[in-house]
């Protein structure tokens, strides 16, 4: 089963995350998830995003989406993420805006993965849409390296998948059918060289949010399924 599917985690409690908009001080829900490569981010982010009713917004996802279709956003990224290093900020953060200002974000809000990796895009985030809490989800490095190392991923929806959960059908996705591959961007040197910008560019931001008070450290170790019944709890004791 592809872990991208949020229906699996039907046994995890839904009344945290399913109260209407407004509950939670605003339009829906805005939330951002940190975490390193490999974290289990996107996986969580989907969920989270099914479970509350708003959009999953992915800016890797979107970059990658923007290379195959040769757009603007994805002309100005290609070269940066198949070395590992982070698109410039003034590129992510435009693209972003214009994600941030349609609709259904304006009216349920937002599950953000991916962003804001630099204090820079954290500070521009805060100029345009207000996160009303941000989860640190924390899984050590030799873990994320191990779960990397074997990772594939579908190249229409995202969807990942990994040694313990093969698609169905050999290479394609359980999903939505795309084929399932491995990442450019999933080789051993850009791998190392995007946990090193982690390091230096994304971990600061734990320290920046927890100042404002709107950080939750979650333990991303253990089944998705337990991970997700974390997360909620974090969320319910945060938000309600
Ligand atoms: P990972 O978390 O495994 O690095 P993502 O899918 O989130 O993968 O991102 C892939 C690539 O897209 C990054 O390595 C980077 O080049 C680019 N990217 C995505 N989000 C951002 C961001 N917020 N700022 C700068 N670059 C980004
Ligand atoms: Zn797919």
């Amino acid at each position: 089963m592809p872990e991208l599917n949020g229906s699996d985690a039907s046994g995890a409690d839904q009344s945290a995350l399913d109260g209407a908009p407004g509950q939670a001080g605003g339009p829906g829900m805005r939330l951002v998830i940190l975490g390193k490569q490999g974290a289990g981010k996107g996986t969580q982010a989907e969920r989270l995003a099914q479970f509350a009713g708003v959009p999953r917004i992915s800016t890797g996802d979107m970059f990658r989406t923007a290379v195959r279709s040769g757009s603007r956003w994805g002309r100005q990224a290609a070269a940066f993420m198949d070395a590992g290093e982070l698109v410039p900020d003034d590129v992510v953060v435009g693209m972003v805006t214009e994600r941030l200002a349609q609709d259904d974000v304006q009216k349920r809000g937002f599950v953000l993965d991916g962003f804001p990796r630099s204090v820079a895009q954290a500070e521009a985030l805060d100029r345009i849409a207000d996160p009303e809490l941000v989860i640190s989800l924390e899984v050590p490095t030799e873990m994320v390296l191990n779960r990397l190392a074997g990772r594939r991923t579908c190249e229409v929806c995202g969807a990942n998948y990994g040694p313990d959960n093969p698609p169905g059908d050999d290479s394609i996705c359980d999903v939505c059918g795309g084929k399932v591959v491995q990442r450019e961007d999933d080789t051993e040197a850009a791998i190392s060289r995007r946990l090193e910008v982690y390091e230096e560019r994304t971990a600061p931001l734990v320290a920046w949010y927890l100042a404002s008070d709107r950080l939750a450290a979650v333990d991303g170790t253990g089944t998705p399924d337990l991970v997700t019944k974390r997360l909620q709890r974090a969320i319910e004791t945060r938000l309600r």
